[in-house]
């Protein structure tokens, strides 16, 4: 693999360079660059990306890299001039910062052996740690075989509206690699369905429903307010799981459940399916809400498919995973925002069909189908064989390709992987809710992320060596 002489470069590459990568995160956390639509044609995901953007070109610049600016929508930074491309995918938008942070999240600061801020993991630190090991092949004056692309997306937590841009301008890279998941190396993405479930209502007693916030999360909060009907009438109710006040014609009633991404629910409890399970009980609905109220926990009983007529699963990917995000209730229509994530070796038509199948047959209707193909790359290429040999020999395991509920920007490229940077081993200094990725206090080990640098640099020149 690598020679004594070139791990002992890497190590003082990376000694010499550590305050420097610091320093350059900040300069890019420090802006809040939160993707938003936006009619301006020089910054179509705002002002923050705009201004990201034009930081990260500088940073890379000052290394002496080519940039290339794809209107703002993405940027790049090239090693290299060879006919085929290897890429490495980052992104500078980051996830609203959301609530509950400790100090500011546009601020970075270091605190025992951390840095803290929006983007430190997700992805401005993994970018930044991609810039640094194109640096060393520099610095080391290793001769490029390939064009290696740093790819500085804008719009990864919004839709991936920057990779259609990006791939008109630029040609499909050979191998790509995007550091925005975890070690080892991610070679497969679920697939993925987004559609609505209407359920009439009549509003003899519902008045209205709503819930949640984005359909990619397990719905944490839904409320109903309910037309004539007193609290004695839900008899004995758990008290931690609701929370019911007076209203106008009757009744507010609030579900609490508890949150998780929908591509991980399990340990996640859905407040639509607490609320409408209690609403069921109440003898004062019509039959076309006790209906809908049956059908919806029904279709919420579980997280893996039983709700929704498609119980499956495969032995690379596991179990489909299916929550509600939003409800809202509009036109008589009770209306649950479903996001399904299907395993790799299935096809999504036929989760399709099964699930209009199954939710016709409970009086429902499905609407606006998404579908986004899984991926799936065999581990025994030698590109990842590549890539998991040098994450064995820096941390001394034997690592063991997985794959996850997706997406991130491999799934849009012939030949891409989610590769690190996150450690399972890591601590996190927060504890439960907090310190990762699109939480308050996102932080990142400077110890595991100059680990990670070591693991990307032993990977450029492992990928450069091979004839893809
Ligand atoms: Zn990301």
């Amino acid at each position: 693999m690598v020679s004594k002489e070139m791990e002992a470069r890497i190590d003082q590459f990376i000694a010499d360079n550590r305050q420097n990568i610091l320093k350059d995160i900040a300069a890019l956390v420090n802006i809040k660059s939160v993707s938003t639509k936006s009619d301006d044609p020089s910054a179509p995901f705002g002002e923050g990306c705009h201004k990201a953007l034009d930081k990260a070109f500088e940073l890379c610049e000052k290394m002496g890299f080519a940039t290339k600016n794809y209107d703002y929508y993405a940027g790049s930074a090239v090693y290299g001039d060879a006919e085929k491309e290897i890429a490495i995918l980052g992104h500078l938008d980051v996830v609203p910062e959301g609530e509950g942070w400790t100090h500011d999240p546009y601020d970075m600061i270091e605190k025992d052996g951390y840095i803290y801020g929006r983007g430190v993991a997700d992805d401005k630190g993994p970018t930044v740690l991609g810039l640094y090991a194109l640096k060393a092949m520099k610095e080391f004056g290793i001769k490029p075989n390939y064009t290696f692309r740093l790819v500085l997306g804008c719009s990864e937590e919004t839709g991936m509206g920057d990779l259609p841009h990006y791939l008109a301008a630029e040609k499909m890279p050979i191998f790509a690699f995007t550091p925005d998941a975890g070690f080892p190396v991610c070679i497969g993405e679920k697939g993925q369905l987004g559609f609505y479930i209407d359920l009439p209502v009549d509003g003899k007693v519902i008045e209205n429903v709503y819930g949640g916030t984005v359909s990619n999360a397990v719905c944490a909060k839904a409320t109903a307010v309910l037309k004539g009907i007193s609290e004695a009438d839900l008899g004995d109710y758990d008290k931690n799981a609701y929370i019911v006040e007076a209203a106008e014609n009757g009744l507010k009633v609030t579900a609490v459940g508890k949150t998780a991404h929908a591509a991980s629910p399990d340990g996640s409890v859905n407040a639509t399916k607490l609320l409408c399970e209690l609403l069921a009980k109440l003898p004062q609905l019509s039959e076309t809400e006790k209906k809908a109220m049956a059908a919806v926990a029904d279709i919420l009983k579980d997280c893996h498919g039983a709700g929704i007529g498609a119980e499956v699963e495969d032995e690379v990917s596991g179990k489909l995973t299916h929550v509600n995000g939003v409800d809202v209730l509009e036109n008589g229509k009770l209306r649950l925002r479903m996001d399904i994530r299907y395993p790799v070796t299935l096809k999504g038509e036929d989760m399709v069909a099964r699930i209009e199948k199954h939710i016709a047959s409970i009086g429902g209707e499905v609407s606006n189908m998404h579908c986004t193909n899984p991926c799936y790359k065999p581990a025994d290429t030698a590109e990842i064989k590549t890539l998991l040999a040098a994450y064995d020999h820096v941390t001394g395991k034997k690592g063991v390709p997985y794959t996850i509920g997706g997406g991130t920007y491999a799934k849009h490229f012939d030949n891409a992987v989610a590769f690190g940077p996150g450690f399972d081993d890591m601590p996190n200094p927060c504890g439960e809710g907090r310190g990762e990725e699109h939480m308050p206090d996102e932080c990142n080990s400077i110890d595991y992320m100059m680990k990670a640098l070591k693991i990307y640099i032993i990977s450029l020149l492992g990928l450069n060596e091979l004839s893809l």
